[in-house]
C-alpha cells in the first residue's frame, strides 16, 4: 500500500513549491490507490503560528488537493518521540552530551584557526574502552544519535537517481534539547516511520536531511521510505522565487483571479511533463504522473504561459461558477447585477476576451450601466454627424419585433447601405454610444443581452 505525505511547516503561507510538491505526492498516491496524508510540522514553537497553520488548510482546500489523513500535528506527539528517543538511548544509538554552549564554541573557534570543518567531537559519545568524565552536576543534556563513523549512506532517489553522502560527514545530531524536545530531523523520521510513509516526495531543499534520516531509520530498525527529492521552481530570470519579487503565496493566485485548476495544471507541468501536453486535468494527470518522468532540474515559472492556461480554464468553466467567483468583484467595484441581463449569460459572452478574474469583472460593468467613455473614443466614433446617425439607428431598432442577436444583425447591411456607411462606422459609434467603451463582444450580441429598452434609453439619452 502506498502511503505518501505533505508534511509543510506553518511558518507563513502556503508557497506555491509547496503546493507543487502536494501535488506530485498526491497524484503519486492517487495513482496506486493509495493514502495521501497531511502532516504539520510545527516543532518550531517560535516561528510556528496558527494562522499559518490555517492558511494551508485554507490552500489545500482551494486547489483542492484532498487528503485521507490528517492533519497530524507534531506538537501533539511529542510523547511519541520522546519515547523513541529513549529507546534509542536504551539501544546505544543516542547518548546524553553535557557539552556546555561556551565549550562548543571553543571547539569552533579552534577548529576554525587549524582550518577544519567545525564540528562536534563526539566528546560524549560513548565508544568501547572509552572513559566518559562524570556528567556535570545541574547540566540538562541534549541527547546526540550515535552516527556511523565511517561507510557511506545511500539511496536511490526516485527523482535524482543514485545519491551517496558519506557518513564521515555527518555529525552526531542533536535529536533533543535539553528541555527534552525533539528536533525537526528526528520528528520526521519518527512520523515517516509511524504512518508508514512508503514515498517521501519532497523539495530538494532536504536532500542533505537525508542521509541523516536514513541513519536514525536504520537504527530504529525501521523500514526505509522512497525518497523523490523534487527540483525548486525558478522565477522567469532564474532566480529562486522570493515573496518579494514574485507571486508565491497560494493566496496571491486566488488574488490575482486564477482558477485552482489552471494552477495546479500549470504546476503539474513545472518539472514534469507529458509530450507536449499542456492542458490536461488531474484525472488525467494521476493517469499520467510518474516520479521517473519528474525532471531533476529546476523549472522557470512562465507567466505568459500561465496566463494562456488560466484563459483556456476559463473558457471552459461553467458561467454560473464564474459568476460567483466574481461576485464580491462586483460589488467591491458597486456593479449592480442585480437588474438586467443574467451575469452568466454576460459572462458567457464575454469570457473569452480575458485571462483572470480580475479581467472579467472588468468587462461586465456596461451590461449594467452605461460606462463614461473616454474623451478619445467620443471624439473618434461620435461626432455630431455618427450621432445623428445613430439616432436613426435607434429608430430601426425600435421597430424591432424580435430582439435578438440575429434580428439586430439583420439590420445592419441595409442601414449601412443606406447610410453609405462601411459596417466599422455604425458599429464602433453603436459600441460606444450604448457601452461607452469601443472595446466590446460582438454587438449584435452585446444589445441583445442589455434589453431593448435599455438599449433605446441609453441611444436617446
Ligand atoms: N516541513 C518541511 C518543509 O516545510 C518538509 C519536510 C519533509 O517533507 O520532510 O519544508
Amino acid at each position: 500500500m502506498i502511503r505518501t505525505r505533505f508534511a509543510p511547516s506553518p511558518t507563513g503561507f502556503l508557497h506555491i513549491g509547496g503546493v507543487r510538491t502536494a501535488l506530485f505526492s498526491w497524484a503519486f498516491a492517487r495513482k496506486h490507490g493509495g493514502t495521501f496524508v497531511l502532516r504539520i510540522e510545527d516543532t518550531d514553537l517560535e516561528r510556528s503560528t496558527p494562522e499559518s497553520v490555517k492558511a494551508i488548510l485554507d490552500g489545500m482546500h482551494w486547489v483542492g488537493l484532498d487528503y485521507d489523513e490528517g492533519p497530524f500535528y507534531q506538537t501533539q506527539r511529542f510523547d511519541r518521540y520522546k519515547e523513541v528517543i529513549q529507546q534509542l538511548v536504551a539501544a546505544g544509538h543516542a547518548y546524553p552530551c553535557y557539552c556546555s554552549k561556551e565549550e562548543l564554541e571553543a571547539l569552533r573557534a579552534q577548529q576554525e584557526a587549524n582550518g577544519e570543518k567545525p564540528r562536534y567531537d563526539r566528546r560524549w559519545r560513548p565508544e568501547a574502552g572509552k572513559t566518559l568524565p562524570p556528567p556535570p552536576a545541574g547540566v540538562q543534556p541534549v541527547i546526540r544519535f550515535k552516527n556511523p563513523l565511517d561507510g557511506v549512506v545511500a539511496w536511490d532517489d526516485a527523482v535524482k537517481g543514485r545519491i551517496e553522502f558519506a557518513n564521515t560527514e555527518l555529525d552526531d545530531l542533536i535529536i533533543a534539547r535539553p528541555d527534552g524536545s525533539p528536533t525537526y530531523n528526528f520528528c520526521v523520521v519518527v512520523d515517516d516511520w509511524d504512518m508508514n510513509i512508503t514515498h517521501v516526495i519532497r523539495g530538494d531543499d532536504h536532500v542533505n536531511n537525508t542521509p541523516r534520516q536514513i541513519n536514525i531509520l536504520k537504527a530504529l530498525n525501521a523500514p526505509l521510505p522512497v525518497y523523490g527529492h523534487l527540483p525548486m521552481i525558478l522565477n522567469e530570470d532564474g532566480q529562486k522565487m522570493s515573496k518579494r519579487r514574485d507571486a508565491v503565496s497560494v493566496v496571491d493566485y486566488a488574488d490575482k483571479g486564477i482558477l485552482p485548476e489552471a494552477l495546479l495544471n500549470y504546476l503539474a507541468r513545472l518539472g514534469w511533463g507529458h509530450g507536449d501536453d499542456e492542458l490536461f486535468d488531474m484525472q488525467q494527470f494521476v493517469e499520467w504522473f510518474t516520479l521517473e518522468a519528474v525532471s531533476g532540474s529546476p523549472s522557470r515559472f512562465n507567466h505568459e504561459k500561465f496566463l494562456w492556461l488560466n484563459a483556456q480554464y476559463i473558457k471552459a468553466a461553467d458561467n454560473a461558477r464564474l459568476a460567483g467567483l466574481i461576485a464580491g468583484r462586483l460589488a467591491a467595484a458597486n456593479v449592480d447585477t442585480t437588474t438586467g441581463p443574467a451575469l452568466s449569460d454576460v459572462i458567457a459572452l464575454v469570457k473569452e476576451r480575458v485571462q483572470d478574474l480580475n479581467a472579467l469583472a472588468l468587462e461586465v460593468d456596461y451590461f449594467y450601466a452605461k460606462r463614461e467613455p473616454a474623451a478619445a473614443d467620443v471624439e473618434k466614433h461620435l461626432s455630431a454627424d455618427s450621432h445623428a446617425r445613430m439616432l436613426r439607428f435607434a429608430e430601426r431598432l425600435a421597430a424591432l419585433d424580435s430582439w435578438t442577436a440575429e434580428s439586430i444583425h439583420e439590420l445592419f447591411k441595409p442601414f449601412c447601405a443606406d447610410e453609405g456607411i462601411k459596417m466599422g462606422q455604425l458599429g464602433m459609434p453603436l459600441r460606444v454610444l450604448v457601452c461607452g467603451t469601443a472595446q466590446t463582444p460582438s454587438v449584435d450580441a452585446v444589445l441583445a443581452l442589455i434589453g431593448k429598452d435599455e438599449v433605446l434609453r441609453r441611444m436617446r439619452g
